[in-house]
């Protein structure tokens, strides 16, 4: 079998290396792909972009492809699904409709304040005189949020007024272009961050391990925001309760409303969650696919076969589907460019990768990394993600600490306090 997988991150990296694992696969394309990919098993780039949704589909049509699997959230908020799905071709991944619960966050709010599905308080503006009033009325912290897609960089949890009311004017002055032609205000949510993705086929989800990300460039949660610098699984603040009431209460409504409004969806379903102290959870954003960087931890805890489970979700059988899960803890630890987020790292020269592996506790994801000549050097903000499992949270981190202190480039940082919620 033949499959094919959109993206070039650690997210797609660890994916590809997990979909790899199963029997009877015999290739897994990448595309485009990146340079951590050409040395495993089974594993192949193509130098197509995930965007490029035409020669995707040629390549899935003349390559037979059992399966094509979408990493990134662009091809799907494009409506690479739709393509597929329209040529008869199998595709994992939401439709374009369903797409827009993460392509457009005033669309995702009006959903959920519909459909009653538990978020903070909102409203949309594209005029700047009614949204700095809006933010005086409603007063800090609040939270400005360009509405469309912006790399996880577009949104402003602000303390101040003046600081909520400058994020306003720069947003609709075209700082995140188009995808900042309206902003969403919302209501500060106090609590605990997690993640919680499942494998959904209309009416039916199968959750996956619970994970948190941390989203603050640096240690004690402190500094801008970045996509993300090091993720666990599981989270403990997600205890059997709160996975039931986020089932219950969050999961199901979105799916069943989905299905009702006639935007059914097949794909991973992530829910970004803030939990309060009372355990109540609630809704910060959608995704439409896996998380990166929880999908890193989340494949080396995985040991059942993954795409099984997407099959099942494709075919509609996804109640037949099995999930088990390594049973003590996973880690990815990001190492990224000093000038991330603001700015990325070109063409320095990597070292110490085949170190960091070299005594299997470690697995080491890449992301914006490329090859000039046989050398590996950066090429992004987040370069790569060193990812290991273990008994405990603890040994997984020193393990995975282990293997970042041997990596280096000229200015590499990364986050010493990775799951320091949970240790
Ligand atoms: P990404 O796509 O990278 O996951 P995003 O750009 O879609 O991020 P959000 O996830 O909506 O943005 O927000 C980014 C972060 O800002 C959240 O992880 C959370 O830490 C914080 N945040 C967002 N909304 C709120 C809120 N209402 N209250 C408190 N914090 C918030």
């Amino acid at each position: 079998m033949h499959l094919l997988l959109i993206g070039s991150g650690g997210r797609e990296h660890a994916m590809a290396w997990k979909l790899a694992q199963t029997p009877g696969v015999t290739r897994v394309s990448i595309a485009p792909g990146n340079p951590g990919m050409l040395h495993e098993d089974k594993l192949t780039p193509v130098a197509i972009e995930a965007t490029d949704i035409e020669s995707l589909l040629d390549f899935a049509r003349n390559e037979s492809v059992h399966l094509t699997i979408v990493g990134p959230e662009a091809p799907l908020v494009a409506g690479i699904v739709d393509t597929f799905t329209a040529q008869g071709l199998r595709i994992f991944g939401p439709q374009k409709s369903a797409a827009q619960l993460e392509g457009s966050k005033s669309f995702a709010k009006d959903f959920m304040a519909r459909n009653n599905i538990p978020t903070a308080s909102y409203a949309t503006f594209s005029e700047v005189a009614p949204a700095l009033e809006y933010i005086h009325e409603q007063g800090a912290p609040i939270v400005i949020k360009a509405d469309g897609l912006a790399a996880g960089k577009g949104v402003v949890v602000a303390q101040t007024e003046a600081e909520a009311c400058a994020a306003v004017e720069s947003m609709l002055a075209g700082q995140f272009g188009e995808a900042g032609a309206q902003v969403v205000i919302e209501g500060f949510l106090a609590g605990e961050e997690a993640s919680f993705i499942a494998v959904v086929s209309g009416r039916d989800a199968m959750a996956l391990a619970s994970s948190q990300d941390h989203k603050a460039r640096d240690e004690g949660d402190l500094g801008p925001n970045t996509g993300g610098m090091g993720a666990y699984s599981p989270a403990p603040v997600v205890t059997d309760s709160v996975h039931q009431h986020v089932m219950r209460d969050i999961v199901q409504p979105t799916i069943d409303a989905l299905v009702d409004e006639g935007m059914p969806f097949t794909g991973f379903l992530y829910v970004g969650l803030m939990i309060d102290e009372k355990n109540q959870a609630r809704v910060v954003e959608y995704n439409v696919r896996l998380g990166d960087p929880e999908t890193q931890p989340l494949m080396m805890r995985l040991q059942s076969d993954l795409l099984a489970l997407l099959d099942h979700a494709v075919d509609g059988t996804l109640p037949d589907a099995q999930i088990n899960w390594h049973a003590g803890s996973a880690i990815g630890i990001v190492m990224a460019a000093g000038e991330y987020p603001a700015g990325s790292s070109q063409g320095k020269p990597i070292t110490g990768i085949e170190e960091a592996e070299s005594n299997g506790e470690c697995k080491v994801f890449q992301a914006g990394t490329r090859l000039e000549a046989d050398q590996l050097v950066t090429a992004g903000g987040r370069v790569l993600c060193v990812t290991s499992a273990a008994d405990s949270l603890a040994k997984a981190k020193a393990q995975a600490e282990a293997g970042a202190s041997s990596i280096s480039w000229d200015g590499c940082r990364y986050r010493r306090d990775i799951g320091h919620r949970a240790l």
